[in-house]
């Protein structure tokens, strides 16, 4: 092994993307450390995972929970530091034990933590994509700026760095790379008949075909949402325009996205549906570690499809196209209102096929300007769920 031991925080262990981690973690004590872990509310699953893997810090959301896992841990023999709050959430992405941070806070709470990390300089294992869509620009700077080094987890974007040139450089046009196809499953309406949208519950917008994974990025999913997402995630990780970033419908996600080249060829990464797979990718880059995944076995699967996908059906991508063309703040305060729609749509408040106007009409409502400084982003969407909260009511009830 050429590397020395890595101590790692998890920003956000107790949801999907973080036991994933730490199962993959897991598999290679000699390889990787606990630093920190965060659950913001989610104080059994924190202590268990605290009892497990001995981090030398937890953070949870507020000072009573941090109490209350304090004693908890102390009466389990676990000498874990527990903190709290946002401020606790940044001390321990930048402290100078760290060597990578996953950053898998799911939506807009990653913002502040993951861009701390990456002003610290460190390893970035970017799972949450909402942090790059609303600070783009600034993101890619600070990154730039610390030497850090950025890694996508996304599975997708995992996939197009896999197929890229090891020497690619962001919107560097001596590659030959000539598109992105970034493939999408198509989540489980690709086929419902569209006057069925409406009645489609929070369960069955969760029930995703091929993937296990949190709520809010199951509704994206099922919306495409979650597809316009990882255009805007595309365009600032690669640097390609949204004209050379093709979205393609593949329901069976073995394919996990696709690069084309000048002369013809198309370089794919497949594999099972298993975040395990971009996870250990991106902890042992550039070396390769087992990561517990089931081999790929292409006679079971036997075919592989594709198809355009329906912007009428799928009108969150759109908007997402939309955002990416308008710049500055737009994506902030898409990615603002979609977080209000899907939580309204989970608490049921809005219906499902109301997503997208609930967005459209946040977009329409707000002037945005550049996206140069964290606190003109972070005005912004607080200005973008307000806004979105208001006219809730409204978009709710069709007329
Ligand atoms: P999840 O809902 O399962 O977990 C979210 C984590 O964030 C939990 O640990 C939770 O405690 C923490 N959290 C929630 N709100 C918080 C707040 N306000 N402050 C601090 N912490 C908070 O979500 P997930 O599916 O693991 O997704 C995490 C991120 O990874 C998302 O950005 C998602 O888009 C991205 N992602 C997930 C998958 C997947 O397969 N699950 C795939 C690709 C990308
Ligand atoms: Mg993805």
């Amino acid at each position: 092994m050429s590397q020395a031991r890595q101590l790692i925080t998890v920003l956000g262990a107790t949801g999907s993307i973080g036991v994933n981690t730490l199962d993959v973690i897991e598999r290679h004590p000699e390889r990787y450390g606990v630093f920190a872990l965060t659950g913001h509310r989610q104080i059994d699953r924190l202590f268990d995972q605290c009892v497990r893997h001995r981090p030398a810090y937890a953070v949870l959301d507020t000072p009573e929970a941090a109490q209350q896992l304090r004693g908890r841990l102390a009466e389990a023999g676990c000498f874990t530091e527990v903190l709290h709050g946002p401020e606790g959430l940044v001390a321990v992405a930048s402290a100078p034990e760290v060597d990578a941070v996953m950053a898998a806070i799911v939506g807009a709470a990653g913002l502040v933590p993951t861009l701390a990390a990456a002003r610290a300089g460190k390893r970035v294992l970017l799972a949450n994509k909402e942090a790059l869509v609303m600070s783009g620009a600034l993101f890619m700077q600070e990154v730039a700026a610390s030497g850090a080094t950025l890694l996508p987890i996304d599975s997708e974007h995992n996939a197009i760095f896999q197929a890229l040139p090891g020497d690619f450089r962001r919107g560097g046009d001596d590659s030959g790379v000539t598109r992105i196809l970034l493939t999408a499953s198509g989540g489980p309406f690709r086929c419902t008949p569209l006057d069925q949208l409406p009645a489609v519950t929070p369960e069955m917008a969760c029930a995703h075909p091929n993937w296990v994974m949190g709520r809010k990025i199951s509704v994206d999913s099922a919306s495409m949402m979650n597809k316009g997402l990882e255009l805007i995630e595309a365009y600032w990780l690669f640097g390609l325009p949204a004209e050379r970033i093709e979205v393609v419908i593949h329901p069976q996600s073995v394919i996990h996205s696709m690069v084309a080249y000048a002369d013809g060829s198309v370089l794919a990464q497949l594999g099972n549906p298993d975040m395990r797979t971009p996870i250990a990718h991106a902890l042992a880059y550039p070396e390769r570690i087992d990561a517990g995944v089931r081999p790929l076995d292409l006679f079971e699967i036997g075919q592989l499809n594709f198809e355009r996908p329906d912007l009428r059906r799928f009108p969150c991508l759109a908007l997402a196209y939309r955002v990416l063309e308008e710049g500055g703040l737009a994506p902030a305060v898409l990615n603002a209102a979609n977080e209000i729609a899907v939580d309204a749509f989970l608490n049921r408040q809005l219906g499902f096929d109301r997503i997208p106007a609930l967005i459209a009409a946040t977009l329409d409502a707000l002037p945005t300007g550049p996206a140069d400084t964290l606190e003109q982003v972070l005005a912004v969407d607080a200005d973008a769920r307000r806004k979105a909260r208001e006219l809730l009511p409204r978009i709710a009830q069709p007329a």
